[in-house]
């Protein structure tokens, strides 16, 4: 099963992509993630990557594309995956089309996100992770059980990412409406499309995309 998650920043969609990876036995592809991995060994994507990400805009496509096309290559993808954070634009959508049938995979679902407006700078301004491994957290949302210590690792130390900023959010949400929301047409023509309530719970969407799943 392959699946892309789509929704603005802050929509809730690494907190789901982690959950359906354990569920599914998926592999959450996060194109964020990698950029950031990038970003921290310093490698020529990296380098070319960070300014771009640090004032809230996209990377250009043909590095991303290229990025993704590899990714999916991988052996542990054939069991399916879940994209995060990609495609963002149209020519992004169109190349993984290309890329899907080139290789013989499918798309299962594209599940929208929906989310309002008012409350994703709150969300990506309290939004942490465990340093160790990854795992999300949010200073009012989503704490951990003891105070300062991951529930999944154990793990005492944490970040928060340098584009996570109220600033540069409202450019990262100018982004997803010019260049990202175009795409949710493009899927619906194609009769993928799927909605979810990012608003509700945490617990609540995660049934609710099981849901969608379970009748697509
Ligand atoms: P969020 O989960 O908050 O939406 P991401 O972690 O997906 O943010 O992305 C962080 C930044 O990385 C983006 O603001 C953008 O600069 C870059 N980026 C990630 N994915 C893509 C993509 N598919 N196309 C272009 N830029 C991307
Ligand atoms: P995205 O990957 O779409 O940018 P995240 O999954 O990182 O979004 O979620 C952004 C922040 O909001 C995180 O701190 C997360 O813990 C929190 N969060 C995610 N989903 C919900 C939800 N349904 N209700 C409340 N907070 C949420
Ligand atoms: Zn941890």
């Amino acid at each position: 099963m392959n699946l892309i998650l789509l929704g603005p920043p802050g929509a809730g969609k690494g907190t789901q992509a982690k959950r359906l990876e354990q569920r599914h036995n998926l592999i959450q592809l996060s194109t964020g993630d990698m950029l950031r991995a990038a970003v921290a060994s310093g490698s020529e994507i990296g380098r070319k990557a960070k300014e771009v990400m640090d004032a809230g805009h996209l990377v250009p496509d043909e590095l991303i594309i290229a990025m993704i096309s590899d990714r999916i290559e991988q052996d542990d993808c054939a069991k399916g995956f879940i994209l995060d954070g990609f495609p963002r634009t149209t020519r992004q959508a169109e190349a993984l089309d290309a890329m899907l049938a080139e290789k013989g995979m499918k798309l299962h679902s594209v599940i929208e996100m929906k989310v309002n407006e008012d409350i994703l700078v709150d969300r990506i301004i309290g939004r942490y992770i465990c340093a160790t491994c990854g795992a999300g957290y949010h200073d009012r949302y989503l704490r951990p059980k003891v105070a300062g210590v991951c529930d999944n690792c154990g793990g005492t130390e944490f970040r928060r990412r340098a584009d996570d900023t109220e600033d540069t959010v409202r450019t990262r949400l100018a982004a997803y409406h010019t260049q990202t929301a175009p795409i949710l047409p493009y899927y619906q023509g194609k009769g993928v499309l799927q909605a979810v309530d990012g608003m509700a719970g945490i617990d609540e969407v995660t049934d609710q995309i099981e849901q969608v799943l379970g009748a697509a």
